[in-house]
């Protein structure tokens, strides 16, 4: 199934994890048999309570840093015939984290320039990526120039630079105002269909997930794991519409609901 079909999710696991478990060097237990398959185009959210382990699954799936026990498999991680993914992962923060000293053009070129590829080789893809977020015209702008909202679109202008096949995004909207948001969740979810990636993302916004996501995984802490999986089976593109439907409030609470039961039972 290819990314612009309605219901994602139906490809080949991109991503697996199995009975991973993370303690760290000061004995916190942050995940504890954590498992879990995500099939290529999916848009997952990992949605919990703060503690819980999601940027540590997160950093795992990331390779940043190793599980204590289990494994954590990427599939499939070579670059397609068609030159459209390259192998990596691209992350996003939830600091845009820019150079301040470099424009945006600069920012959106670093993860290139890590590779050595020569800047003149790869303005064509800069540009494109610079305008894949709405910011062509702010090339030679200056992060403190930048909105909040907009110092987060080169933040995901440079993730995409690199033409991922994984998204993983960890709380990357949580500093913005509501609007911004909204915003930024539109574009983001245009981005995903149209450039066929999947995505994992961190929240612990239960309207966020479940207005992105094909699936929510809903995680507890102490230890943290996962106690809660809700598809979220409804077709993209998803609008302004969707965000006011009885069907989207019914998601929401059945989904809050859940979080609600994670969090009282980890007290
Ligand atoms: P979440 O993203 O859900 O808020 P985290 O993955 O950041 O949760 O953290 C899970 C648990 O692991 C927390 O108790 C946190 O304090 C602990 N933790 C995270 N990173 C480290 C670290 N580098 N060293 C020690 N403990 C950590």
């Amino acid at each position: 199934m290819n990314a612009m079909s309605a219901r994602p999710g139906g490809g080949r696991d991109l991503l697996r994890l199995d009975d991973v478990t993370k303690t760290f060097s000061n004995g916190t237990t942050a995940l504890s048999g954590l498992s879990l398959a995500i099939r290529e185009n999916e848009f997952v959210s990992l949605l919990g309570p703060s503690g819980c382990g999601k940027s540590t699954a997160l950093r795992l799936i990331a390779g940043l840093g190793e599980p204590s026990g289990g494994r954590v498999e990427m599939l499939q991680a070579r670059a397609d015939a068609s030159g459209r993914f390259d192998r990596g992962i691209g992350f996003v923060f939830q600091e845009p984290t820019l150079m301040p000293w470099g424009t945006v053009f600069d920012n959106v070129y670093l993860p290139l320039r890590l590779r050595g590829r020569r800047r003149a080789r790869v303005e064509g893809d800069i540009e494109e990526a610079i305008g894949l977020v709405g910011l062509s015209g702010f090339e030679n702008a200056y992060p403190r120039e930048l909105s909040g909202g907009m110092k987060m679109r080169v933040s995901i202008a440079r993730a995409l630079v690199t033409r991922p096949r994984l998204l993983l995004m960890d709380e990357p909207f949580a500093a913005l105002d509501e609007l911004t948001r909204f915003r930024l969740n539109d574009d983001l979810l245009g981005l995903w269909r149209k450039l066929g990636w999947t995505v994992v993302l961190v929240t612990h916004s239960v309207y966020e997930s479940v207005y992105l996501s094909s699936r929510i995984l809903v995680m507890a802490a102490r230890p943290g794991r996962i106690v809660a999986e809700k598809p979220v089976d409804r077709p993209y593109p998803r609008e302004e519409s969707f965000r006011t439907s009885s069907d989207y409030n019914a998601y929401c609470r059945a989904v809050s609901k859940a979080l609600s039961l994670a969090t009282e039972g980890a007290k």
